[in-house]
């Protein structure tokens, strides 16, 4: 047999792009977001509604997700709908909102840019920079989000394979920017029951590939609010360095992705469960 095929111990069946293979950086990288860390030893929990609706949603959504242990807000301000006609979002009255606070808090917020025209305008308002599955092959967005100083959450592609979505990273590390953070969020298989399939085998394929931190997003991968505290606890079981997970202060009235938020009391129940789960394979909840 070929010798040099023997030494090499065969990861995958396609080369893993240079920058984001985990050779480099074998301990993995680090990922920080205003001192909260993605990538350590703790699992990162981020929260938030899918869309930023008003400031008394976000407000008592935040200090409700605050409480319970959250290190990081979610919520979009420019939203990808599939209809036209669907609440869209926002836009900067959002993204000040956002910025509002996360001032008076100090939680960092994550939020959604869609476009490259976004990028300037949501970073200053953002503290990172949420890719979207429907743009993951975006490539002059995966090119500016690489000229940008912002931490970018690249979330996968729903009809992207594994490597398709370490190519994107790629795209973003060649262009000037490591910090970057991936997220499963479930693809499109046959599979109808769901809203998605989450790919939890992404998580240690992902993990063994790359140094770049992985996370997962429950709400999206599964669609349905009652299945969200499983699968994410499954995560954290399947090596994930974090979750991100839309919970909504009144989840019957959100204006977007109602059925897949958690209540804030739910958030709470889960949380602690899935410290738990941390503690069970070795980590803790940041
Ligand atoms: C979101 O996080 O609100 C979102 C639109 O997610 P995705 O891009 O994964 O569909
Ligand atoms: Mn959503």
């Amino acid at each position: 047999m070929n010798k040099s095929v023997c030494d090499v111990p065969m990861r995958t069946s396609f080369p893993v792009p240079e920058r984001v293979d985990r050779k480099n950086n074998p301990e993995g990288s680090v990922i920080s977001i205003k001192g909260n860390d993605i990538g350590g030893k703790g699992v990162i929990i981020i929260a938030g509604p899918c869309a930023v609706e008003s400031k008394e949603q976000l407000f008592e959504t935040a200090r409700k997700v605050i409480s319970d242990g959250a290190r990081i807000l979610r919520g979009g301000a420019f939203k990808p709908r599939s209809s036209p006609y669907s609440f869209q979002g926002m836009g900067e009255e959002g993204l000040k909102l956002l910025n509002e606070i996360s001032s008076e808090t100090g939680m960092p917020v994550v939020t959604e840019v869609m476009d490259t025209r976004q990028i300037e305008l949501v970073s200053q308002y953002a503290d990172m920079l949420q890719i979207g599955s429907r743009n993951m092959q975006n490539y002059p967005l995966l090119k500016e989000a690489g000229h940008s100083k912002k931490p970018i959450l690249l979330k996968r592609g729903m009809m992207a394979t594994v490597e398709e979505f370490l190519l994107a990273a790629e795209y973003i590390l060649s262009h000037g920017n490591e910090q970057v953070v991936l997220c499963e969020r479930g693809i499109r298989t046959f599979e109808t029951s769901t809203r998605n399939t989450l790919d939890l085998n992404a998580v240690p394929m992902l993990k063994n590939l790359t140094h770049l931190p992985v996370i997962v997003d429950p709400s999206h991968g599964t669609g349905l609010r009652w299945m969200v505290p499983a699968m994410a606890k499954a995560a954290i079981a399947a090596g994930a360095d974090g979750i991100i997970m839309e919970v909504h202060y009144s989840p019957e009235t959100a204006l977007c992705d109602g059925q897949q938020s958690l209540s804030p009391d739910e958030f709470a129940i889960l949380m602690s469960d899935l410290k738990k789960i941390a503690l069970a394979v070795g980590r803790d909840i940041l």
